[in-house]
């Protein structure tokens, strides 16, 4: 495709959009101009192949009825079964779980494994819920999807709020209907059903493996960097954990109640004790509370955004401090923002390189479920850092040769493969 020339169907430049499907599709848009991909191969990737809504009802503990609506997109499956995971937020829309499930196509092409991406979500807000409300749901969920499910089809994982516990009620329920166990269902299970060693931690242990190679790309110490992390969950906090180890001095964390900062450091560990007991990182004693916007422009040397969508926008990416900007979350960061950021030298770490290690070492666990043969946490962990580093070396080089941001190098990378698979197996009937 011709440089200049807008992909047929593709919108004409509007005002800047949050939306993440629309940001999904300018990113899409960006790369398609950039590798020459065909119409063909264009249309089909901009359009998801399969799209379900489902009403999940619910018995409430009062003894109601709630009806939920639930999501599950399948974007493309021409490079293997779909993968993606499932997030419950009173927030999600179908654009949003769409543009998540694009994402995760392109990230396990980057990382060359052979699945397809794939996105649920449900309207909820699991956190007025009790535990036995959102196990219902999560059965009901499973049984109204059975139809897509299954390990050579769509193998679900966790995402925002949801965790082991409900892939374990997902593969039970699923197991239950087929008649016998079928662990390699889903991914992130716990150990006691064939979960892997590593994947708890993979997408933040994953994260600061790309941020080493950043930093050591920029020649910059990791040794008392400064860093900022926003969302203090399954990714921020082991990010943060991981960092703090390797001798970074972690200087702001937040949750969805706020932030907390403290320029000479953080004690990672006791603040994750504190908010196991508070339910929220605010109050650490010893720190002062940022907003969750304030942290996001604080001094420091590498922000990591790993809570949700659109946090870095053009509005604030001119206020950001980092010279590494490490996106754990998906999709935190708009396409003006990524302009601004790129203007101005700060080293961008797109999502679908720098949080790739939660699916990567998924893969690891379908693949150790399919085998029966499970894996020691120190190989599981070498097999990730060995891809991380791959991948990162990968984008780097097409960012270099190429003279690109690392984003626009991860989707060159990302769509051709996916184009390529398309393209060989050609189209049906
Ligand atoms: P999580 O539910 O474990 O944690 C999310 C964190 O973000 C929590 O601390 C929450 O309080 C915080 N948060 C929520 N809303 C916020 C807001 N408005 N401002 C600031 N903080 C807010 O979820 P997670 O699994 O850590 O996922 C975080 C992001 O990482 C999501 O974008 C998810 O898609 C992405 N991701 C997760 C994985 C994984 O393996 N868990 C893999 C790849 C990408």
């Amino acid at each position: 495709m011709a440089e200049n020339q807008r992909p047929e169907g593709a919108a004409a430049p509007a005002a800047p959009s949050t939306n993440p499907l629309q940001v999904a599709l300018q990113q899409l848009d960006n790369v398609a101009q950039r590798i020459d991909l065909s119409q063909a191969s264009y249309e089909r990737l901009r359009h998801p192949k399969r799209v379900i809504t489902v009403g999940i009802p619910t018995e409430m503990d009062d003894g109601s009825l709630q009806v939920f609506t639930g999501y599950r997109v399948h974007h493309s499956l021409e490079r293997g079964p779909a993968k993606g995971g499932i997030r419950y937020h009173p927030g999600v829309t179908l654009d949003e779980v769409t543009a998540l499930a694009m994402w995760m196509t392109w990230k396990c092409s980057l990382v060359d494994i052979p699945y397809g991406g794939a996105k649920g979500g449900v309207i909820c807000d699991p956190k007025r819920m009790s535990v036995n409300e959102v196990e219902r749901m999560t059965r009901r969920l499973t049984s109204e999807l059975m139809i897509i499910l299954g390990p050579d089809q769509d193998i679900p994982a966790p995402d925002v709020n949801t965790n082991a516990q409900t892939m374990a009620w997902i593969m039970d329920t699923y197991s239950m209907n087929v008649g016998h166990s079928v662990p390699s269902v889903v991914t992130g299970k716990p150990l006691a059903i064939g979960g892997s060693r590593g994947r708890e931690e993979a997408t933040g242990r994953g994260c600061v493996c790309t941020i080493m190679e950043a930093a050591k790309h920029l020649n910059l110490p990791l040794e008392g960097a400064r860093v900022a992390v926003q969302g203090f969950g399954n990714v921020g906090r082991i990010a943060a954990q991981i960092l703090q180890t390797e001798g970074a001095t972690v200087v702001a964390v937040s949750d969805s109640s706020g932030g907390i900062y403290n320029p000479g450091g953080l004690d990672v560990d006791r603040v994750a004790e504190h908010k196991r007991e508070a339910g929220q990182v605010a109050g650490f004693p010893g720190s002062d509370n940022v907003t969750n916007s304030e942290l996001l422009e604080l001094e420091c040397d590498v922000l990591v955004p790993a809570a949700l969508e659109n946090q870095i926008t053009r509005d604030n990416a001119g206020s950001v401090k980092a010279k590494i900007v490490a996106e754990g979350a998906n999709g935190p960061t708009t396409p003006e923002a990524d302009q601004v950021l790129a203007d101005r030298g700060v080293l961008l770490l797109p999502d679908i390189l720098a949080n790739a290690g939660g699916v990567t070492v998924s893969y690891f666990e379908w693949v150790q479920g399919l085998s029966e043969f499970f894996w020691s946490e120190t190989e599981v962990n070498q097999r990730l850092h060995e891809i991380m580093c791959r991948t990162f070396a990968q984008v780097l080089e097409v960012s270099l040769r190429e003279k690109v941001d690392m984003r626009l190098a991860a989707y060159m990378l990302a769509v051709a493969r996916v184009a390529e698979a398309s393209e060989i197996r050609g189209l049906y009937p």
